[in-house]
């Protein structure tokens, strides 16, 4: 049996009691409280700062270690390390989130998962900041808040709000393919070991020649895809508010170790000038039949988390944090995510994040322009030049560098007039949706499900809301309205 800790106040001192606190006035219940009492006031003092910033999206999440390994050659498409090798493995940090509650709500909600997944490679930190649907809600940065907004609590009610939610799809029906997908079953897995999960953006796979091609990338479950009926996630919510977490960490006690199979869809860049689908806007996906999906590795989720404060609470994802050979494609979300994400950890985390353990890279690090700032717990690089250019102390630096000096990587050529960028909805934007409401007419019930499912949410909502949502489901095809709008009538009927 291991010794038991000797307990000490947080400056190393040892105290010998962690439950008496200094009083004057005798051993009863008679006195008065001491300023001297330091173990006392630094314990409340502690417990009122113990919370740090909620994430304003993602807040509640269930996560775990694990490790990537490659199982397939893709060595002519990318020279990252950690994708080369067949059998080479990489330790993985993996966070699945709701969007919308706080820390505290509910893991079977009907919500999209947040995929947060740090790749710790001998290159660096290669993040893959996912969701579990492969389209998004909007394709223009600049309506992320709103669109979280709506998702969330009402400014005046503090309550969230189905008929703000309507009101602002109805106005930004590019999210309608998203949408459909929200709804469909897919919206309430029954597991966390049960989803898929996608880039949803397009990325680059590159080489060191200057050669490039674009991808997106699949995570799909082995354990397959299940999920819960509407009611019956909302019924769990209640029930049992932490089942997705409590599934995840038993299965790991039990050494069942929950696997995906990583695949990527791969493009040349002459085929995306042609392509039937701008592949920069994060409303569409590739079909299958254009783009097959061909395997790259597989992650396996193996070791709980020791302190979920210290391994998930504290870890930060970014789509910035990209290694050699991974680049990022010109989609106006990914480029506004790559500037949000490590902003938001900064404010949560504080500006030296990138020291925490839960983040900190395995490989080397030497960034000594970086420094200072709350909270560093290195040597924050000892006596080192603290501005670039130095004799005294100069730096090695890695990477392919042209004839001017300048660092070649960046793949692309754009040349363009700065305009004011406007999405507006096209008829186009229904051709995907209804894709996928042919898919769900394969599948015995799935169409039923949807239509249930949009009917218990925007039953919710305002009536001057459905007359608008129900124009934009008829626009993927007539028949999704009116199933939604007889599942209406048949709730409205049950509450007469
Ligand atoms: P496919 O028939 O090849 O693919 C359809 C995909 O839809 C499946 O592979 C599966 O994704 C997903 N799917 C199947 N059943 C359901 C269901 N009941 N609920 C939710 N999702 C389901 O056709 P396409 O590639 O041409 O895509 C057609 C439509 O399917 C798209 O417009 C899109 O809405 C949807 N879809 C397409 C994906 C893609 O990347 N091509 C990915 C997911 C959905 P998976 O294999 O990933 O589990």
């Amino acid at each position: 049996m291991k010794a038991s800790p000797v307990y000490t106040l947080a400056e190393g001192v040892p105290y010998g009691s962690a439950t008496t606190a200094q009083h004057f006035g005798g051993d009863n219940i008679k006195g008065l409280m001491l300023l001297q009492d330091t173990q006392l006031i630094e314990t409340l003092a502690h417990f009122s700062r113990e919370r740090i910033p909620e994430r304003v999206v993602h807040a509640h999440a269930v996560g775990a270690w694990g490790e990537f390994e490659v199982t397939h050659d893709i060595s002519e498409f990318t020279d990252a390390k950690f994708l080369n090798g067949i059998g080479k493995k990489s330790k993985t940090l993996l966070r699945v989130s709701t969007v919308g509650p706080e820390r505290g709500g509910s893991d079977s909600i009907r919500d999209v998962r947040g995929w947060g997944m740090k790749i710790f490679t001998e290159e660096g930190n290669q993040d893959w900041v996912f969701n579990s649907i492969p389209v998004f809600f909007v394709r223009d940065p600049i309506k992320f808040p709103s669109l979280n907004r709506s998702h969330k609590r009402h400014p005046a009610t503090n309550m969230t709000d189905p008929t703000m939610f309507w009101d602002f799809h109805n106005n930004s029906q590019e999210g309608i393919h998203a949408l459909m997908l929200l709804f469909s079953d897919r919206g309430t897995p029954k597991s966390i070991r049960h989803i898929n999960a996608y880039s949803g953006h397009t990325y680059k796979l590159t080489k060191e020649d200057g050669t490039f091609h674009y991808i997106k990338v699949h995570i799909k479950t082995n354990q397959g895809v299940e999920n819960l009926l509407n009611d019956d996630a909302v019924k769990l919510a209640g029930q049992a508010p932490d089942f997705h977490a409590a599934d995840l960490h038993q299965a790991i006690v039990n050494e069942n170790y929950p696997s995906w199979t990583v695949y990527f869809q791969i493009m040349k860049p002459d085929d995306a000038e042609t392509y039937r689908w701008n592949i920069f806007d994060m409303t569409k996906i590739w079909p299958h039949s254009d783009f097959p999906l061909i395997p790259v590795g597989k992650l396996t989720l193996n070791r709980n988390p020791a302190n979920y404060f210290a391994d998930i609470e504290q870890a930060a994802f970014s789509p910035s944090n990209m290694v050699p050979g991974w680049a990022p494609s010109a989609d106006p979300m990914l480029q506004a995510r790559m500037f949000a994400y490590n902003d938001a950890a900064r404010y949560r985390l504080g500006v030296n994040y990138q020291q925490l353990p839960c983040n900190r890279a395995v490989s080397h690090v030497y960034c000594p322009y970086q420094r200072d700032g709350f909270m560093t717990f290195t040597d924050n690089y000892g006596g080192d030049p603290n501005y670039v250019g130095s004799d005294l102390k100069p730096v090695t630096f890695a990477g392919n560098v042209g004839a001017n000096g300048c660092v070649v990587g960046g793949h692309e050529k754009w040349i363009g007039q700065v305009i004011g960028f406007t999405s507006r909805v096209v008829d186009d934007d229904f051709v995907q949706p209804r894709a996928f409401w042919e898919v769900l007419g394969k599948q015995n019930g799935q169409r039923e499900h949807l239509a249930y499912n949009v009917a218990c949410h925007l039953s919710g909502a305002d009536p001057q809301v459905h007359a608008k949502a129900l124009e934009m489901f008829s626009k993927v095809h007539p028949k999704v309205a009116e199933m939604i709008q007889v599942e209406l009538e048949k709730i409205a009927n049950s509450h007469r």
